[in-house]
């Protein structure tokens, strides 16, 4: 008999909520991860450390403000090493909390790092280990620059930049995505002059145009500097600077900028190094993505894979619904393969940026007829009263069955207003259900329903 029905490699949110689902279906269950502490990615160095800082930083540059609302701060200032610890004791006790679910489930957690001998047999460091199904749940790692490797002292992955020991006067920021756009902001309200450098000519591609334009002007006023359509040439270390070369697409003119560090956050990739893939059989494509299909059953029998490693939206609620529909198929119980136009995403900048469904932009290239309602901030009571009036909601929906299609929030707890639509979308609810939806006073929530009823009343102009 192998010595267990499952061996989980890598406890990122894919692995780890593999892991407890198989336990708790009756499988024994090892979960291996070359980190000490169970979380992956996202605890451990992405999601988690990044949402606390970001915290930190909120408060801090929230002081400015206060003045307005008669509460004097002048004598305040920041310790940014407490700061970090805080951080720390977040991402710490979260990693303990899965340490101790293990324990009760009776996951073997297994530190060291994997790789897959053959069908059936794992290797981690001397020792080998014998499972009937071997799921692969081994994330993604940063992309690098091409012949510009991380430091991380200079030249900073996101997990570099989550760790500085002190606020660098200049931060040049490589991508405006999610991940650049967060830690710039981070270290912006910290006081590092940050300038963001784009490829494209926008920033947060794949979200809604309208929403990523506003969001720029706002991040722009509160002193992030932004270089689109610019690619970086080459990025040259000297001493404890470093000097980013950028070229203008187009016209290209060439431009030096300085900075004290370098954030490279162009993307991520499926981490597969070192595992023996390749030897094995298991297929990936172009991008290096382990293929699956709907079962997350890859080319190899007996071998699975969940998460940032296949493809789909890298993000930690992906990774889990991923978790969910694979133990579920293993297990025999009915399951369905999760639908990823039906994963939210969010950027958790100030203003939050939140997106589910179809963009108005993908709407505009369907050919289909559809509706669009808008309501701002500016026009809400609770925004009016705690300050957070930029941004606004905004819905798309069929035009023929007024069955929602997309929703886009920019502002204060986008990501949390968003969730009724998430949920809007799933059940195929309409325009006028949610517009017929009471929702709380003063709430954020009301441009929801206002966003639903300005869909509706240009329906019947
Ligand atoms: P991972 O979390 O990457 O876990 C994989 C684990 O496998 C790692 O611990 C790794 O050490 C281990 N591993 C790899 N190879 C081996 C091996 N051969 N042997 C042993 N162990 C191995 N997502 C969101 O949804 N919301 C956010 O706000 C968000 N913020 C982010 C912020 C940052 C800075 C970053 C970097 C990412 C963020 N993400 C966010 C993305 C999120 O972290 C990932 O989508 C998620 O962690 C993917 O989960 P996973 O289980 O597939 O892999």
């Amino acid at each position: 008999m192998p010595d267990f029905d499952l061996a989980v490699i890598g406890a990122g949110p894919g692995g780890y909520v593999a892991a407890l689902r198989a336990a708790q279906a009756g499988m024994r269950v090892a979960c291996i991860d070359e980190r000490s502490t169970a979380g992956g990615t996202c605890l451990n160095v992405g999601c988690i450390p990044s949402k606390a800082l970001l915290s930190s930083t909120e408060h801090w540059a929230g002081l400015k403000s206060l003045a307005d609302q008669g509460i004097e701060t002048e004598a305040a200032r920041f310790d940014l090493s407490r700061m970090m610890a805080r951080k720390d004791k977040v991402v710490s006790d979260l990693t303990k909390g899965i340490a101790f679910l293990f324990k009760k489930a009776g996951v073997e957690f297994i530190q060291g790092r994997a790789s897959i001998a053959a069908p059936g047999r794992v290797t981690v460091g001397e020792r080998e280990i014998s499972a009937r199904h071997i799921l692969i749940a081994t994330g993604s790692a940063p992309a690098a620059l091409p012949n510009v490797p991380f430091d991380e002292k200079l030249v900073l992955s996101s997990t570099g930049a989550l760790s500085l020991g002190k606020v660098p006067d200049r931060l040049v920021v490589v991508g405006a995505g999610v991940i650049g756009l967060e830690i710039g902001q981070i270290w912006s309200r910290l006081g590092a002059k940050v300038t963001v450098v784009e490829y494209l000519d926008r920033i947060l591609p794949g979200i809604d145009g309208e929403l990523a334009r506003n969001a720029q002007r706002i991040l722009a006023r509160q002193g992030i500097g932004f270089t689109l359509n610019a690619a970086v040439k080459t990025i040259a270390r000297d001493g404890e600077a470093a000097s980013v070369e950028i070229e203008t697409r187009g016209s290209g003119e060439l431009e030096t900028l300085a900075a004290d560090a370098v954030l490279v956050a162009i993307g991520r990739r499926p981490h597969t190094a070192g595992l023996g893939l390749e030897a094995l059989g298991v297929r990936q494509d172009a991008r290096g993505f382990v293929e699956v299909d709907a079962q997350f059953r890859t080319s190899v029998p007996g071998v699975l894979a969940i998460g940032d490693v296949v493809p789909g939206p890298m993000l930690a609620h992906k990774a889990e619904e991923d978790a969910a529909a694979c133990i579920d198929a293993l297990a025999g119980k009915a399951h369905g393969a999760p639908d990823y136009r039906l994963v939210p995403g969010v950027v958790y900048t100030a203003p939050e940026i939140a997106g589910v469904g179809l963009t108005e932009d993908d709407a505009g290239t369907s050919g289909r007829a559809f509706l669009v309602g808008k309501a701002s901030f500016l026009a809400n009571g609770r925004a009016r009263a705690i300050g957070a009036t930029d941004g606004f909601a905004k819905v798309i929906a069929c035009a023929e069955t007024g069955r929602l299609l997309g929703a886009h929030i920019l502002g204060h707890g986008a990501g949390e207003l968003l969730q009724e639509l998430v949920l809007g979308l799933r059940l195929g609810t309409t325009l006028a259900e949610i517009a017929g939806t009471s929702h709380p006073h003063p709430g954020m929530g009301e441009a929801v329903k206002e966003a639903c009823v300005a869909a509706l009343s240009s329906a019947a102009t």
